[in-house]
């Protein structure tokens, strides 16, 4: 009797423990969460099952989890989402963005710095998407979407941008209509011209499909004006990218009027309208001389992105985190660069189910060091700033799995 009481009870147990040596695939315990969405910045720690964020809580018991990573002293965040990159890579000679050798493949540049999701800005267009997507979204482990470019054949370089033809608004908004789950709004770009064309057939494409549009205003002698663009053009919800750029030659107007070093008031009117000023950094994009003045006055950017490719990674922009280092290093706040870079891109492309660390969101997140040292931070002209921190990518999780893991920071060791 005794002997099957205690046999009982060991079978009660065995099973129990299998039930809490399950509950969590991953446990990501000690960091600082730092999630906008939820306004949590604060140390917790972060269960993962099944792809999904399942608890959020102050102290989670290591024995539930399979595996157990060690976050003390780091941050913890939604991963990070980069509006304005250009993977539409190729081996086409003379194809520039556009499924050419100027783009990047996505795996090769974005799990190493936290990025879970990049949009493509504008590599593909209506004609060209169909390769696009079977090529590299298809292919590509980081969750990759499009702003269709709103020239068809998307950034061939050259006349192919000019060519105000092939910016067809109702085949533009089809495509995006048929890719729903890949496309996110309009591009446009490159367009040196005295013509609105371009921006109106975009924005009539965004109607249409209801998406925003991403305008990279190009330039023109003299310049269109930005005021009319902000508040005649464009609606709420679309988006200026290269917001602190300073172009040479007076081609385009600047959102900072460098000699009262105030931001314009018409621009300050476009936010309040619903305008969103994106980094967009690029190769030429961004100016300390634009960017210090307006996070002085707290015109901080709604979303940081890179603009990627071969050029602008090599330059002074590198890489997510160097462009957030930049930002934290000119004043802007940690939370605020974070969320510039989760919650504010996701709400911005309309994807809400991604960006957070809600109980039963998809569990993309990003662990960060903030590094100590001396480090420099310079721009396109050689301004440098001199930074004390850095932030640098520690470990990256996709849809509940570890995809990088830069110090072996998890229990058993993440092996691919
Ligand atoms: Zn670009």
């Amino acid at each position: 009797m005794k002997h099957r009481f205690l046999l009982i009870l060991f079978l009660i147990c065995s099973v129990t423990l299998a039930v809490n040596a399950q509950t969590y695939s991953i446990l990501i315990k000690g960091g600082t969460v730092i999630d906008p969405k939820n306004n949590l910045n604060q140390i917790m720690d972060v269960g993962i099952f099944e792809g999904k964020i399942k608890k959020v809580a102050k102290d989670i018991d290591p024995k539930e989890a399979r595996q157990v990573v060690d976050a003390k002293g780091m941050y913890v965040t939604p991963g990070l989402i980069d509006i304005h990159g250009h993977v539409f890579f190729g081996t086409q000679p003379d194809h520039y963005l556009s499924n050419g050798l100027v783009a990047l493949p996505p795996d090769g540049f974005t799990f190493r710095v936290g990025v879970t999701t990049i949009v493509d800005a504008g590599g593909a267009g209506w004609d060209s998407f169909s390769e696009f997507k079977k090529n590299v979204i298809f292919n590509s482990k980081t969750r990759v979407l499009s702003f269709l470019n709103i020239v068809g054949e998307g950034m061939r370089g050259g006349n192919w941008e000019q060519d105000t033809s092939d910016m067809n608004p109702e085949l533009a908004a089809g495509v995006a209509l048929k890719n729903k789950n890949d496309v996110v709004g309009f591009k446009v770009a490159h367009f040196m011209g005295n013509d609105w064309k371009p921006v109106d057939n975009a924005v009539k494409a965004g109607k249409l499909s209801n998406m925003p549009v991403m305008i990279d205003f190009g330039g023109s002698t003299p310049p269109l004006p930005l005021e009319e663009l902000f508040l005649k053009h464009l609606r709420p919800g679309d988006i200026f990218t290269h917001a602190y750029t300073l172009l040479e030659g007076n081609v385009r107007e600047t959102i900072v009027d460098e000699k009262a070093q105030k931001v314009r008031p018409f621009v300050l009117e476009a936010r309040k309208r619903g305008i969103i000023f994106d980094v967009g950094y690029g190769g030429a994009s961004f100016n300390y001389s634009q960017a210090i003045p307006a996070i002085k006055q707290g015109f901080f950017p709604n979303t940081i992105s890179t603009d990627l490719h071969t050029g602008s990674m090599n330059g002074s922009m590198k890489d997510m985190l160097s462009i957030m280092s930049k930002f934290y290093v000119m004043g802007m706040d940690l939370p605020s660069v974070i969320k510039a870079s989760t919650w504010e891109p996701a709400q911005v492309i309309k994807r809400e189910n991604l960006g957070h660390i809600s109980e039963n969101a998809i569990a993309d997140v990003a662990i960060f060091s903030m590094r100590k040292g001396n480090f420099g931070f310079y721009d396109k002209t050689g301004y440098k700033m001199e930074g004390k921190e850095k932030l640098e990518c520690e470990m990256t999780i996709m849809g509940g799995k570890i995809v990088y893991d830069l110090n072996g920071i998890a229990k058993p060791i993440y092996l691919k």
